[in-house]
């Protein structure tokens, strides 16, 4: 079972380590035909507006909205998170995104990159340990549709983890602070997703 890590732009590498760690066969996706080899796929973090621009100069961004609509699990961290979001509510001109997770995001809600943070979440589906998250230019969730479930939330009560079936997405960064408990259960989605297909 071969997962896909979107290679654009942005920290695909560390997802990439992170998935094999776990015994994940990696797939680097930068052209739409790799996206039929794969069960899953990670969107990593980084800049969802140049993310975006990518997609469409090299021909992924309709393929992936079809891999999204057709049940292709999809875990997106940061950037990620934005390209999943089916509304952004501060892109700049012309930001698309893929979709797929019934939210509104917004970008860079804490401010800039001097403005990053850590901190430790409750995340009651993963169990056990609070999760360390690191917020690097961060989007949050503003609006968590009826179709989407918040995961994790911060002490004020912003949503910063959804879920919607298949789809997987936080504003924080797991790949970067040795937490491999959100992998792990984004592959136990592919696992069942491969398993049912
Ligand atoms: N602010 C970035 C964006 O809009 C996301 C930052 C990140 O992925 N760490 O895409």
């Amino acid at each position: 079972m071969s997962v896909g890590v979107l290679a654009l732009q942005g920290d695909f590498r560390e997802h990439a380590s992170v998935l094999s760690a776990l015994g994940a066969d990696v797939e680097l996706v930068r052209r739409p035909e790799e996206l039929a080899r794969i069960s899953g796929l990670v969107i990593p973090g980084g800049e969802s507006s140049v993310m975006d621009k990518l997609s469409r100069t090299f021909g992924l961004a309709e393929p992936l909205r079809a891999a999204v609509r057709s049940g292709l699990p999809v875990y997106g961290t940061c950037a990620g998170l934005i390209m999943l979001a089916d509304t952004i509510l501060d892109g700049i001109a012309g930001q698309e995104g893929i979709g797929g997770l019934d939210i509104a995001v917004r970008r860079n809600a804490f401010g800039s990159q001097t403005a990053s943070f850590e901190t430790d979440l409750d995340v009651p589906v993963l169990g056990g340990a609070p999760v360390h998250a690191a917020f690097i230019r961060a989007p949050i969730v503003e609006t968590v549709g009826p179709r989407a479930t918040a995961l994790a939330t911060l002490a004020d009560g912003r949503c910063v983890a959804v879920e919607q079936g298949n789809l997987l997405g936080t504003s924080f960064h797991p790949e970067i602070t040795g937490e491999h408990r959100f992998h792990e259960y984004f592959l136990r989605k592919v696992q069942t997703a491969a398993f049912a297909a």
